[in-house]
Parts: C-alpha cells; structure tokens; sequence
C-alpha cells in the first residue's frame, strides 16, 4: 500500500499537477531523484535540498532557482537527468513560457552537473567556469558514467537507470574571474571561488543576499578535500574569508542543509585543522 501511494505520488509529480507541500514526499520509486525539499527563502527565490547522492545513505546534493519577471536562473542541476528534470518542472510551475533561462553551474563534478541536459534542452543557456568546460571536453557524460560505474563497482544498467542519459555539453559562456549578469536591471554575482576545485563558482543574489556556494560551503559535515593540498586549501581559506564580508541572509551549501553565515566560519576552521595536520604529519 505505502509503495503504491509513493508510486502514485511520483508520478503526480511528475505530472506537474501539484503544489509545493507535496513535494517532500519520498521519492524512492524515481532512481535517481532522491526526497528533494523545496524552500522558497524569499520571493521568487527557490532552495532544492535532498537531491540524490550517490555516496551512502544520508548524503545529497542541492540546487537554486531564481526567477525575475523573464527570466529564470538554475544553479547547478543534480546528480541524475531525474534531478534535472524534477528542477525544471519545480520552474515550470511558474513560468509563462516565454522567459530566458540560464543554468550556472558552479564546477564540473557529476552530483552538480549530471542533470544538465533536462534544462539546457529547454533552452537554458549555461554558464560556467572555463575549467569546467575543458573537463565537460575531456570527460563527455557517457565516459562520465562508466568512470563511477566503475569506481562503484556498479553494472552499466544501474547507472543508466540512476543517472540517465547523462551528455555534458561545452557551456554556452565560460568564465575565469568574477562576472555580474544583469539580467532585467537585476545583478547576479558569479564569483570565481577555486578550492574545492579549480573550477568552483559560487553565486551571490544580492537583493535576497542570498549565496549559492556549490562545494565552497558544506554545511554540517567533512569537507571533500581530496581534489586539492596546502596550496588549494589556503585559497580555498581565502575565497570563504571573501564570501563572509558580503550581507548575507541564507546560504544554499553544495551539501548539507541551508545554513547561515557561521557556518563558513566552521569551514574556514575545518581547512586550517586540515592544514596544520598536513604540516605535522609531512604528508
Ligand atoms: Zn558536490
């Protein structure tokens, strides 16, 4: 009974036929998808938490949608086409039809960028780091796919069932330092923030001071600082102490659930404990 009702509430979703309070169901019968939440943190501005993860239980990826009177803006497009698709058809509730679309995604890892396709088929423009570009070159969807198939020791029909028909496309605008889009008089940060990885973007909407940090912020947990050493975590140091001295009401983290500004504090002091361990240790 309990799956059934689930069943049908998927795909009452995936019809677009209901209003947001629903949304937070389960959503266990969609691969790929996960039990996103939806908060609208000001007007016309959306948080997309809980999106599927790959890595074991609890972990998920966020997302960010603002709307303005012609426009809609996503940053970053989940883990799976699933997740894409449930992003755009959370927009869609509130689109006309005829506005520009834009996808910023904030770096070129798989939990950001898998769903890009869902929204970029609708005509989403898709800006990103010029880093981020050269990996989408280097390592197109499919070869993405098998990379952690592989790595998870997964069979190809599972990843084709949780992450769909992932193709990662060169983005339509790429960028390497700070840019303002000013879209109908309204300014959107894109903020070069490397640390995580090269390619890391975070974006600033000042009217709802609102930061979409990608994997710049984590909230609650370890930092993932594999991809880099002493040198990247001290800019990564740099780029939080940055973020800290703008006005801001909410941050949407890569990971975790919406935080305020402490939480970069405890990052900034995460990446120093990580720094002085390496310096003891010699690693
Ligand atoms: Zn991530």
């Amino acid at each position: 009974m309990r799956n059934k009702l689930l069943r049908i509430c998927a795909i009452i979703i995936f019809s677009g036929a209901v209003s947001y309070p629903c949304l937070s169901i389960v959503y266990e019968q969609v691969p790929g998808l996960g039990s996103p939440e939806i908060t609208e943190i000001a007007k016309n501005v959306l948080a997309v938490t809980g999106l599927y993860h790959s890595a074991e239980s609890g972990f998920t990826v966020n997302a960010g949608i603002i709307f303005t009177d012609q426009s809609v803006v996503f940053i970053d497009s989940g883990m799976s086409i699933a997740s894409g698709e449930f992003l755009w058809q959370v927009a869609e509730k509130r689109l006309k039809g005829d506005e520009d679309i834009y996808l910023i995604l904030t770096h070129n890892h798989s939990d950001h960028v898998f769903g890009m396709q869902a929204i970029k088929k609708r005509g989403a423009k898709v800006i990103a780091h010029k880093i981020t570009g050269m990996w989408f070159r280097r390592m197109p969807g499919e070869q993405y796919k098998k990379f952690l198939a592989d790595r998870d020791g997964w069979p190809p029909e599972k990843a084709d069932s949780v992450y769909g028909n992932v193709v990662l496309t060169e983005p339509d605008e790429m960028i390497d330092q700070d840019t303002v889009l000013t879209i109908e008089g309204e300014e959107i940060h894109v903020l070069v923030t490397p640390g995580h990885v090269p390619s890391e973007l975070s974006v600033y909407y000042p009217r709802s001071k609102t930061l979409f940090a990608g994997d710049t912020i984590y909230e609650g947990s370890e930092l993932t600082t594999r991809f880099g050493g002493l040198v990247e975590w001290k800019l990564w140091i740099t780029q939080l102490e940055r973020l800290n001295k703008l006005e801001i009401s909410t941050i949407v983290p890569g990971h975790g659930k919406l935080c305020a500004k402490e939480e970069i504090d405890r990052n900034i002091n995460y990446l120093r404990k990580r720094i002085e361990k390496r310096d003891k240790s010699n690693e």
